[in-house]
């Protein structure tokens, strides 16, 4: 089943230079996609076309039958919560507990002067906490964000996607800031998610090895073309 087909996408941030020529590619349900290419190659621009964090120059993005390109704002607003993002930089809340960033990503900041337990659902902290349960986190939910690790954040930056239940996660450059270690937790877990979840997980990644071990499709991008797009395994032969 294809969950994400995108279309003849072209941007270009100017007149002069295209950041993206011609993408078009389709993605089939719970599968782990990487997108590999040297910096510059246009991965960031074409993930964040995906949810029109930036918008295409042309092109189509049908996600959920329906071109996302042309969505006005609140129908736009419904359809990016089934689209899931996490970030290099994990973009928390750093001064909110690892629980209240989890349930902002969803239900909005509820917290107020009556405290955050009295304003959430029962149902919506169970959510949660059963989240944050799998992804190795349920010691940590009363910690500030700023008081955890990378490989923290990024768990605490998967577990916020994940409450939104969606059926796209986007990833850029997700393991870009960690060490190796935390970096095969985080690969761990997107593989898992993928697999038990049936999400489809996009992810960029710098690094070629990483994207052989975890993909199940690669994509290559070479100065805003697609060069590549296979199996892992099929992927010395063309490098
Ligand atoms: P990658 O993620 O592969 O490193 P990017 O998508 O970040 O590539 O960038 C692709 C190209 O687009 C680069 O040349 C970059 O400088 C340019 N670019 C990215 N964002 C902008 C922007 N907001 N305005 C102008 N140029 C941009
Ligand atoms: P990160 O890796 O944390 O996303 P980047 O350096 O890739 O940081 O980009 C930070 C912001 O700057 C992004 O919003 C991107 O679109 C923008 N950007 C990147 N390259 C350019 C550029 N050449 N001109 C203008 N804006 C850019």
């Amino acid at each position: 089943k294809t969950i994400l087909q995108l279309n003849n996408i072209h941007k270009s941030y100017d007149q002069k230079n295209s950041v993206l020529n011609d993408i078009s590619l389709s993605l089939g349900e719970g599968q782990l996609i990487s997108i590999i290419g040297p910096s510059g190659a246009g991965k960031s621009t074409l993930l964040r076309c995906i949810n029109r964090m930036i918008e295409p120059s042309s092109g189509e993005v049908i996600f959920d039958d329906q071109n996302i390109v042309l969505l006005n704002k609140k129908r736009l607003r419904r359809t990016r919560a089934k689209i899931g993002m996490i970030f290099q930089h994990y973009n928390l809340v750093s001064r909110l507990t690892v629980f209240e960033n989890v349930l902002h990503g969803r239900f909005g900041y509820k917290s107020t002067w009556q405290g955050l337990f009295n304003v959430y659902t029962e149902e919506e902290k169970m959510l949660a906490l059963n989240i944050l349960q799998k992804l190795g986190m349920e010691d940590h939910i009363y910690k500030r964000c700023d008081q955890l690790s990378g490989g923290q954040k990024q768990r605490v930056g998967i577990a916020r996607a994940l409450v939104q239940e969606p059926k796209l996660l986007l990833c850029d450059e997700p393991i870009a800031s960690l060490d190796p270690n935390a970096s095969k937790v985080i690969m761990d877990h997107l593989k898992e998610i993928s697999e038990t979840m049936g999400i489809t997980v996009l992810v960029n990644l710098h690094q070629v090895e990483v994207a052989t071990r975890y993909s199940d499709r690669i994509i290559g991008l070479s100065k805003g073309c697609k060069v590549f797009d296979d199996e892992p395994g099929k992927l010395n032969k063309f490098a």
